[in-house]
């Protein structure tokens, strides 16, 4: 019989996949997915357009009228350029299949983005992390000095950070940007739940991306991400992307939502309400530590040795959240969880009750 791992490249043999949790039957609280469904006075309409695609054929190659529908919704600047990826993860395949040279290295600070170092060792990019200091702020010393010796083609910053939750210093986050020699993505995921975001910046910075995605304002089941930036780095990167890589369903669907994203935007606020609300809540557990957060969800810190007890106890009550614990020792004993409708929360507050009592 054939061995795989005799013909895989040792890199991708030594890999495990990315592993999502079964969810059948139970409150869904570890993706950070929106828990509220596509606006119930827009579904039919939506649905209509649906029913009139030409699915025999391939969809726009460009995504014109997605990236237009982007534009009017977004304060995207004039002069910036768009490219559209299957879910943002796609896009970071793109960025790191294209910087992959020998040699060449990601900085990134971490606890960070899981995808950010799977898919860079599935490119072959060197995957160099940064711990983050005190409060899970931005080392900006360490993360300079880092950039100084390896000369990264790629830095990427998640802003706000997930698992943290924590937005970075603005001031903090333009020094590293200015002192990076080659490509800087900021990965703007949470923008909808965030305070400020760097779109702005594009003007100033030639060597700046800012990434985003619809999933986590709603659209996760679309897969739809994009990375807005100068012409010239994302006319480099055009062909590393597939031709047709965004299908026809969901560049309509998206370009619909994008039409109506003020109904989009109303569910985000009501997620940083249910935010404020759950994050107090959890706080007078007396046991538990809740972190800041500018995102869709909050990191817990629970008694020392207890995160896996917890999410098990969670998941025998019918809900499903992150367990941090074995990810990063900077979060060691942590869960994190996705905020969801006031219910869920609520219902999540009653089983750490139970399980705390236990
Ligand atoms: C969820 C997430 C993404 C992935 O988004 P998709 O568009 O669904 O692939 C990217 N970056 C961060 C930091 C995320 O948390």
């Amino acid at each position: 019989m054939s061995k795989p791992s005799e013909w895989l490249r040792p890199e991708v043999a030594a890999l495990s996949a990315y592993n999502v949790a079964d969810a059948r039957g139970l409150i869904k609280l570890d993706a950070m997915e929106n828990p509220h469904a596509f606006p119930a006075h827009l579904r039919e309409q939506w649905q209509q357009k649906l029913a009139g695609l030409q699915v025999n054929r391939y969809p726009d190659a460009a995504g014109e009228g997605v990236k237009a529908a982007l534009r009017q919704a977004m304060e995207i600047p004039s002069g910036a350029q768009i490219m559209l990826g299957n879910g943002s993860d796609e896009l970071l395949q793109v960025l790191m299949l294209a910087l992959a040279k020998p040699g060449a290295s990601l900085v990134t600070p971490e606890p960070g983005f899981a995808m950010f170092r799977l898919i860079s060792q599935v490119a072959g990019l060197r995957y160099v992390g940064v711990p983050l200091a005190q409060g899970f702020a931005l080392d900006v010393n360490a993360m300079l000095a880092t950039i100084r010796k390896e000369q990264p083609a790629l830095v990427i910053i998640a802003q706000p950070n997930n698992p943290t939750g924590n937005a970075f210093d603005t001031d903090a986050l333009r020094e590293i940007v200015a002192a990076s020699p080659g490509l800087v993505v900021i990965d703007e995921a949470y923008y909808p739940f965030a305070a400020s975001h760097c779109l702005g910046w594009l003007e100033a910075f030639d060597n700046l991306l800012v990434m985003r995605t619809l999933s986590k304002l709603g659209l996760a089941g679309l897969r739809l991400g994009f990375l807005v930036g100068p012409a010239r780095w994302l006319a480099a990167l055009e062909p590393v992307r597939l031709p047709y890589n965004i299908n026809s369903l969901t560049q309509a669907s998206a370009e619909f939502a994008l039409n109506h994203y003020a109904d989009f935007q109303a569910q985000a606020r009501e997620i940083c309400a249910q935010r404020s609300v759950l994050a107090s809540a959890l706080g007078a557990l007396k046991p538990l530590e809740v972190y800041p957060s500018e995102a869709n969800f909050l990191l817990v810190r629970v008694p020392h040795g207890q995160a896996n007890v917890l999410h098990a106890g969670l998941r025998e009550q019918g809900i499903l959240v992150k367990n941090m614990q074995g990810s990063h020792p900077q979060v060691a004993d942590c869960l994190r969880f996705t905020v969801g409708t006031a219910d869920e929360n609520a219902q999540l507050i009653e089983a750490l009750k139970v399980c705390l009592r236990a």
